[in-house]
């Protein structure tokens, strides 16, 4: 056991542990052992101190670097790329900026995240809405600003169709494409279907009906896919539509979207093996891609814009999370459980991921297993079923990799309210990019009816709801 401190050392009580024979090791536990001290140099026991615990980490650094190397992987291997921010993944402003500062478009599947895209000054015709709830003012909205609309069902096609000559002029539209890519379930409540042949027949009524720019097609065949050539058999369906196209109406289409999904390099829940072993590099995806676009019949002086709504694996691994044990505990069977200040209330990925969670502080070389739960009252609110960690007492700070996307938005604000978000700037930095929620905050949208508050005002009247004096609770 190590001091270097000269403090009192902390009891550990002995354990017995099995010693496992063969190849238990080979991916290098060494790396969940080895404390994580820093953020992008920035002290995580100074965070915690400063911006409390449990506090949102996001890395500049590391969000740019990713940026460009996706960018770099496309780049390269096809004439026109564009990459187009997918606002759900993590619409935090600041976060949203990084990507537009680097080129991003906006990605939006709601009128919330239509509006915000403009907010953050992206100008309409770089904006992509998606999705299935449209209303008519979103798609007057999005018609007026020369957005893209990518249609999702016949629905919204026909209403297209209707809204159309108010504006005197062609919405640009696009539809959204579902197909068979071996990757089961197959998400096909999204867009029109390309083996049944809806997806030909929406393309057509568009183009006949003379109201509409088809400008485009897109799909998103799910999320965390991990097998890039389901890219390359969706890029191939999509390549075909178009060749079609250009042969029946004499049409280049002007962009091939691909949507998201491509994976970070997080460990799926009961994967055997680490994600950073399993995940598609973005060179894999993208050389998966490009290649069916390039080997199809696509008249190859009319290439279509290729556009990326990559998400997840564009900020997942600039996220980090620094939380704080609140106790530790045996279960009735005698198994060690381990509560932690952060829950799935601000950790939904938990229920996907194995996430990686490292103490921050120097700890001994003994490691036992551990259920890691978080602070709800409720007994789904379990980070980690399983885990193997040094001991940890109450006070001590971890740090959880890899959590950039989607928890900033899928968070709910169920018993504990949510905490601030920082992010750390290129030069080492600390802005606040989201404050902790307050108790004022989230009762400002609360209205409480007369009836229902305190029966007495300031001045010691009594209310009276339907002519009669409230009753109130003595212990009010
Ligand atoms: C969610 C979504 C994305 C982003 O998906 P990731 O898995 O985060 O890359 C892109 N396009 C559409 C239409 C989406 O719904």
């Amino acid at each position: 056991m190590e001091n270097y401190n000269m403090e009192k050392l902390n009891f550990e009580r002995p354990i017995i542990r099995k010693i496992n024979t063969g190849i238990s090791n080979k991916f290098g536990m060494k790396t969940e052992f080895e404390p994580i001290k820093h953020i992008d140099n920035v002290g995580v026991k100074g965070l915690a101190a400063e911006y409390g615990s449990p506090v949102f980490v996001l890395s500049e650094k590391t969000m740019r670097r990713t940026f460009n190397d996706a960018k770099r992987a496309f780049d390269t291997r096809y004439p026109k790329v564009q990459f187009s921010w997918s606002y759900k993944t993590n619409y935090l402003n600041a976060v949203c900026n990084v990507f537009h500062s680097e080129g991003s478009w906006a990605e939006v599947v709601s009128r919330f995240e239509y509006d915000k895209a403009i907010a953050n000054g992206v100008p309409g015709n770089k904006i992509i809405f998606n999705g299935p709830d449209k209303t008519d003012d979103d798609l007057n909205t999005a018609i007026k600003n020369d957005s893209f609309i990518h249609i999702d069902h016949f629905d919204e096609l026909y209403k297209l169709i209707e809204l159309a000559p108010k504006h005197h002029k062609k919405p640009k539209v696009a539809i959204r494409v579902n197909m068979d890519t071996g990757i089961y379930p197959m998400w096909d409540r999204f867009g029109f279907n390309y083996e049944n042949g809806e997806a030909w027949e929406a393309i057509s009524k568009i183009i006949i009906s003379n109201k509409l720019e088809f400008t485009g097609l897109h799909t998103h065949i799910g999320t965390f896919i991990l097998s890039a050539s389901a890219y390359a058999i969706a890029a191939s369906k999509l390549a075909e539509l178009a060749v079609r196209i250009k042969l029946k109406f004499h049409k280049d289409i002007s962009y091939i979207d691909m949507g998201g999904g491509f994976a970070s390099s997080n460990t799926l829940k009961g994967s055997y093996l680490m994600g950073i072993d399993t995940s598609p590099s973005f060179d894999d995806y993208a050389e998966a891609i490009t290649t069916a676009l390039i080997n199809s019949d696509i008249d190859p002086d009319n290439m279509p814009l290729l556009i990326l709504e990559t998400g997840r694996a564009l900020i997942d691994d600039a996220g980090s999370l620094i939380g704080s044990v609140v106790a530790n505990k045996k279960l009735s069977d005698g198994r060690k459980a381990t509560i932690m200040d952060f829950g799935v209330n601000l950790l939904f990925t938990s229920f996907w991921y194995d996430h990686k969670i490292t103490p921050a502080q120097d700890f001994s070389h003994h490691s036992e297993t551990t259920t890691l739960y978080g602070p709800l009252c409720m007994n789904i609110d379990q980070i980690r079923e399983s885990i193997s960690l040094p001991p940890l007492k109450r006070g001590d700070l971890v740090v959880v990799s890899k959590v950039g996307a989607y928890n900033m938005t899928q968070w709910m604000q169920f018993i504990m309210m949510r905490p601030k978000v920082v992010l750390i700037d290129k030069k080492g930095e600390v802005h606040i990019i989201r404050h902790n929620e307050t108790r004022e905050f989230v009762e400002s949208l609360e209205e409480v009816p007369l009836h229902l508050k305190k029966a007495k005002d300031v001045n010691g009247n009594k209310h009276k709801h339907n002519g009669k004096p409230v009753e109130i609770d003595s212990k009010n």
